[in-house]
């Protein structure tokens, strides 16, 4: 059977979403037997395009020309193209500062030095290319890197999760953070598939995930005014994540 061409890309962003791809230690032996990498610059060398690819996995987000470059040359390249975590599907902590000078940005953290070269305000992928699919989380999880990968082997997308985080939280029957504690838990507006990773440690969700399709913010607003949280605390927890993410 002929091996899944896959290239994994990293654009601006922590690595932290490929790194979770390398720590499936387990699973990538198997999945070496079915899967090619042939582009993937963080965990091999040469890492030059060559031919055509299944799919490009792509994390990051894009503020710099040769990530435009990179990104258009996997576009062309791939059958399907699939953001890879919160900065690829929403800009992320990358975009964090997006509302702010550029240029005082830069000398707040480089000095005189031109050492980050050209920079433009971090964006998503979808900004740029047409993205056939995205899988988010600050990291993503382990298992949807590897379903992501196992769909692929049968030539299919993952199907997008349109719930959010309290769905997954009240299926593990945990205490409530926002009624009960009355913590700023942003479980009601984030997307969920993270299996409620923070709540169920007693850690309120920081909404790494980016906004659900299905959340029902005005009446999580509303939850929010009781226990004391303004608009404006919720919308700057929001931001974190996802610029213009707004409550
Ligand atoms: S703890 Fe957070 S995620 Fe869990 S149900 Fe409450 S608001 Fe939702
Ligand atoms: S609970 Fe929220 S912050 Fe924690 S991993 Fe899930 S989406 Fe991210």
């Amino acid at each position: 059977m002929k091996r899944l061409r896959i290239a994994i890309a990293g654009l601006t962003a922590c690595s932290g979403c490929q790194l979770t791809l390398l720590n499936c230690e387990a699973e990538l032996p198997q999945l070496l037997e079915k899967v090619e990498f042939h582009f993937f610059p963080m965990a091999c060398s040469p890492a030059i395009l060559q031919g055509a690819y299944d799919a490009a996995l792509v994390e990051g987000c894009l503020s710099m020309p040769h990530e435009h470059e990179l990104l258009l040359a996997l576009r062309d390249t791939c059958r399907y193209l699939i953001a890879v975590g919160t900065c690829a599907a929403w800009g992320g902590v990358a975009a964090l500062k997006n509302g702010e000078d550029r240029e005082l940005l830069r000398q707040q953290v480089y000095g005189e030095s031109r050492v980050a070269g050209e920079t433009s305000a971090p964006r998503p992928l979808h900004a740029v290319v047409k993205v056939d699919a995205v899988i988010c989380g600050c990291p993503p999880e382990k298992g949807e890197l590897l379903t992501l990968i196992a769909g692929l082997l049968r030539g299919a997308l993952p199907t997008p999760i349109s719930y959010p985080v309290c769905t997954e939280c009240r299926m593990r029957e945990n205490l409530c953070l926002l009624t009960e504690r009355s913590m700023l838990c942003l479980g009601p507006l984030t997307l969920g598939g993270c299996n409620a990773r923070c709540p169920s440690l007693g850690v309120p969700c920081e909404g790494c995930r980016g906004p659900a399709a299905e959340d029902n913010l005005a009446e999580a607003m509303e939850i929010y005014l009781q226990k004391g949280y303004d608009s404006h605390a919720v919308g700057e927890r929001l931001q974190r994540f996802c610029p213009g993410w707004k409550p």
